[in-house]
């Protein structure tokens, strides 16, 4: 997988590792210019609220014991989601050093 782009000197230095944490709400820096990034707040907010509701209903299908084919569906769900996490999650710059 390619790196991703740099809110502020657009270069791919970005790792996807880092992309992931970065949705997980915590901090990266760039590589090449040093600024401190983070994923959009309200998109991580709303990413996380997605990941309550899929926890909700793989507990409601344990609990009501609904088929256990719907665990499958809640699964996907959530790799879905993590792959948006990752791939669509836009960054921005918290804090920027001077540039080089
Ligand atoms: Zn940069």
């Amino acid at each position: 997988m390619r790196n991703f782009t740099c809110p502020r000197c657009n270069e791919r230095t970005i790792s996807p590792s880092d992309k992931f944490r970065a949705g997980w709400w915590q901090s990266v820096h760039c590589g090449h210019c040093g600024a401190r990034l983070s994923a959009l707040p309200l998109a991580v907010m709303l990413v996380h609220f997605i990941y309550v509701w899929i926890a909700a209903w793989i507990a409601g299908i344990y609990v009501y014991q609904i088929d256990p084919v719907y665990y499958a569906a809640a699964i996907a769900t959530w790799v879905v989601i993590e792959s948006i996490n990752v791939m669509l999650m836009p960054l921005v710059i918290l804090k920027a050093l001077p540039q080089k």
